[in-house]
Formats: structure tokens, C-alpha cells, sequence
């Protein structure tokens, strides 16, 4: 079965690939540099940006930076005359959740670790039981008390919950381990993800992870008797929920298209990333990732503006888009799919750039740095991955890699960029990806570290198969859903 498909689309490539280069895309895929893409990324990348996360100054900068570009180069901003699609988004601050014990209010996050989601505007009292490891919970009312154990696990967390506790406080195992990852685990916990809703959903549970000491004094006893001493305490706590609204935006320019304008090419990428640390002295600048992504799209939104400028408009129209929030979750890519401002039906493909800047420690050490990682380019239609190689073949001569194509393999790439909420919508993508290496997502992720010359090619080629997807007269076909499974995410 795989082996028939390669053959057919070895056919394919041998019959296109005897086609003449089109000069006039050679022409505008030549305005893409090594020097305009070092320019672009030193500024999107620098510590002056910190680190782009989404909702920060940073991201911000980001934002006008690209806002100031796309009104340089030309192109219409589609969102009521702007480039910018504005939304906001809400998380949890846990920060105001304490319990009181008799040496004082412990807080969470210095203290203890609050996990669930519950908001009061009291103070609660509640009575509460030693239940140890939880093995044996017949002949107790829990019902609408507060249970201290010392069980872990998500099977006893439940028992405990569907009988009734209102609230659980977990009690370390080792104190001074606890206290150790507490710091980290507050970064992690005390602010929850960012969400669409003001409302939190799920069950309003309440679990405290708690020092063993601080178990014995709010049961009032010492640390050795806890387990044997098991008469019921009065704790009181409060769980406060601050709400904290993040203001961010999607970027994005638009070119129209000539006689199928209806249709409408996405190019993506990301232009947040993870930001720095509370005093600003760790910088994530996130060259790569997606500072690479970014500026890609911006010299490919240049070579098509110029293009436009001189007499050769594409066909159809395209929308260089620039997403925020990918770092959360892909949460300013699903705004847009949610909130398209061009119609889902009549957008035909995306093609999403995400770490295009650098060779992986694979290829650095074949040699072979001329490689992209192409993803997805088969999963909803039959030519996608045609035209893709066709443009390779004829323009680019880079090594396509589709190793990730591979329903088995573990890293699940397919799920973990923008371009997965428009094959959601059932739009045919193309992810391009030059792999992790050791400065994913950490403050090395700098621009010194990006290799311009095999970068620029890389654009070149999505601006190839991009030129081919607006230009050509078949719309791509949505003509494969099923035949190869990806698993679900
Ligand atoms: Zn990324």
C-alpha cells in the first residue's frame, strides 16, 4: 500500500518536474535573503521583545513591529482596516488562597500548593479527618468534610472526592523535598492556563499539598502521632479566585487575489513565545522558535507584495497571518479558526512555519544541513505533497523529510503547532519544521545560533509551493480523510 503510493507520486514528480522553471517566481523568491532575514529576526528576537509572551510588553512590540511592516510593504489590513484581530482571555491568580494555623497564615505557594478551582467570598470552616493512606474508608462519614491523608493517587484522590470530602489536604511524604520543588510547582500552579471563558470549567475540587509538619499542627498534634492521633480538627481556609484578563492579537495581512480572489491561501507562524523570568534577567528570546517562523512569513509576504506591485497579483488572495498565544496552547490559532475573518469553506490550504532557523543535532552531524522536516502534507489531500515536491524539485533541492508523518512516531508534531486548528476545520496544511534541538524553549534560543543561508531557502520553498497553491487552477481537493490515521491528540 505505501510502497504503491510512493510510486504514483514518483510518477507525478518525474512527469511535473520536466516543467520550466517560472522565472517571475524565481525573480520574487529572490528578494528572500540571508541579510533581510538576519535584519527582521535581530529586532523580533531581541532582548528589547523579552521574550514575546503573549499578553506581555514584549508580545506587544512584537505586534507593532509587524503592524509597521505590513503597512510598509504595502498590504491591506483585513480586520475592519487594521492587522490586527483583538481578543481577550482570562486566567485564574491563586495567589489569595491561604489556611490559617496557629502560627500563623500559611499561603499558597510559599506554604503549601493549592490544586482545583473553587471561589469564596468567606472564610471556611470545615471539620476535618485523618483518614491515613485512604485503603479503608467504610464506617466514615466523609460527606461534606474536609479529609487529611496521605494517599497519592488519582484512584484514592477520587474515592475520596465521590464520597463526599469537600475538600482533601495531601500530606508529603518528605518535607524537605516538598519544600524544594515548591517554588517550582508555585510557578506551574499558581496561575492557571489561559482560557476564552471568564468562567473556570470543571468540578469546583479543592486538594492542598501540604508539609507533614504543617499536617500535625493544623490537627494539633506532632508529626509522629499524626497517623494514631486521629481525632477530627476544625481547619479554616480561604480560597480566593483573582481573575486576570490578558489582552492579546493575532497579526495579519492580506493580499487579494485576481479572478480567485474568493479563495484564500494561509501562511502562518507564531509570533509569541515563552517570555522571561519575573526581574527580566532570563530573556527565552525564541529565535527559532518562532522567531524563524515569523520573519519567513514576513519575507514571503514582501516577495508577494512586490510581486502584486509589479503587475503579478496572484490568483487567488492570501492571508499572512501571524498568531499569538501558540505557546499556550495554540490558543490564537483556534481564535482565528473559531473567529475566521475570511470564510473556513473558501480558505484552501495553510502553510505554517514553526523553527525554520536551525539544523537539529542529527543533520548538524551528517552534514546534510539542506533538510526540512514537511508534516501533514498528505493527511487531507492527494496533491498537497505533490506540489510541495514539485516545488522542491524545480526551486529548492532541500532533503523533505517525512519521518514525522509517521502515525507511530512519539512526538506527535502534527498535533503541536497552528496549522492543526485549520486541519481541524478540514483545510489541507503543510507544517514546516527543522526539529528540537538542545535550545527549544530555553534562553539560548538566540539569534547567533540560526543559520541564515539554509533559513532562507527554506522560506523559498514555501513561497515556491505557495506561488504554485494561489497561481495554479485547480483548487486542492479535500480528497483524503481518513486513509492515514494520525491517532487522536
Ligand atoms: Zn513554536
Amino acid at each position: 500500500m505505501r510502497k504503491l503510493k510512493a510510486s504514483i507520486l514518483g510518477l507525478a514528480i518525474a512527469s511535473v518536474s520536466l516543467m520550466a522553471q517560472d522565472q517571475i517566481a524565481v525573480k520574487y523568491a529572490n528578494t528572500i535573503t540571508e541579510e533581510d532575514m538576519k535584519a527582521k529576526l535581530s529586532i523580533l528576537a531581541s532582548d528589547e521583545f523579552g521574550g514575546r509572551e503573549t499578553g506581555t510588553e514584549g508580545q506587544k512590540k512584537a505586534s507593532k513591529f509587524l503592524e509597521d511592516f505590513y503597512a510598509k510593504v504595502g498590504l491591506a489590513g483585513p480586520v475592519e482596516g487594521t492587522y490586527r484581530q483583538k481578543f481577550s482571555m482570562y486566567q485564574s491568580d491563586w495567589s489569595d488562597v491561604y489556611i490559617k494555623a496557629k502560627s500563623g497564615k500559611k499561603m499558597n505557594g510559599k506554604d503549601f500548593i493549592f490544586l482545583g478551582s473553587a471561589d469564596m467570598d468567606k472564610e471556611m470552616k470545615l471539620e476535618t479527618a485523618y483518614v491515613g493512606d485512604a485503603s479503608d474508608l467504610s464506617n466514615m462519614d466523609l460527606n461534606g468534610k474536609g479529609v487529611m491523608t496521605t494517599a497519592r493517587g488519582r484512584e484514592a484522590l477520587g474515592n475520596l472526592n465521590e464520597a463526599g470530602a469537600a475538600a482533601i489536604f495531601v500530606v508529603s511524604g518528605n518535607d524537605e523535598q516538598f519544600m524544594q520543588t515548591l517554588p517550582r510547582q508555585a510557578r506551574f500552579r499558581l496561575k492557571s492556563r489561559l482560557r476564552f471563558t471568564k468562567e473556570l470549567s470543571g468540578n469546583a475540587s479543592m486538594i492542598f499539598n501540604i508539609t507533614k509538619a504543617m499536617a500535625a499542627e493544623l490537627m494539633n498534634t506532632s508529626a509522629d502521632k499524626l497517623s494514631t492521633d486521629t481525632k477530627a480538627r476544625t481547619i479554616r481556609f480561604m480560597v480566593k479566585q483573582k481573575l486576570v484578563e490578558v489582552k492579546t492579537e493575532n497579526m495579519m495581512a492580506y493580499l487579494e487575489g485576481t479572478d480567485l480572489k474568493d479563495e484564500l491561501l494561509v501562511i502562518s507562524s507564531h509570533y509569541d513565545h515563552i517570555g522571561q523570568n519575573e526581574d527580566g534577567t532570563v530573556i527565552n528570546n525564541g529565535a527559532d522558535d518562532d522567531g524563524s517562523g515569523t520573519t519567513g512569513v514576513m519575507e514571503i509576504a514582501e516577495a508577494f507584495a512586490q510581486a502584486a506591485a509589479e503587475g503579478h497579483r496572484p490568483r487567488r488572495s492570501v492571508l499572512f497571518l501571524n498568531v499569538t498565544g501558540e505557546e499556550k496552547g495554540l490558543l490564537g490559532s483556534a481564535y482565528y479558526a473559531d473567529n475566521p475573518v475570511f470564510p473556513i469553506e473558501n480558505t484552501v490550504n495553510n502553510l505554517n512555519i514553526d523553527m525554520i532557523g536551525r539544523v537539529d543535532p542529527e543533520h548538524e552531524e551528517s552534514g546534510n544541513r539542506d533538510y526540512v522536516y514537511v508534516i501533514g502534507s498528505e493527511k487531507l489531500s492527494s496533491h498537497l505533497k505533490i506540489i510541495s515536491e514539485y516545488a522542491n524539485i524545480t526551486y529548492t533541492g532541500l532533503d523533505l523529510d517525512y519521518r514525522f508523518d509517521d502515525p507511530n512516531d512519539r512526538n506527535r508534531f502534527y498535533y503541536r503547532s497552528d496549522h492543526y486548528n485549520f486541519a481541524k476545520s478540514g483545510i489541507p496544511i503543510i507544517f514546516y519544521f527543522n526539529g528540537t534541538h538542545p535550545d527549544y524553549h530555553r534562553p539560548t534560543d538566540t539569534v547567533d545560533k540560526i543559520t541564515f543561508d539554509v533559513m532562507a531557502k527554506r522560506a523559498q520553498l514555501v513561497f515556491h509551493t505557495a506561488w504554485i497553491l494561489v497561481n495554479r487552477d485547480e483548487r486542492t481537493p479535500v480528497d483524503r480523510t481518513d486513509d492515514m490515521d494520525y491517532g487522536s491528540r
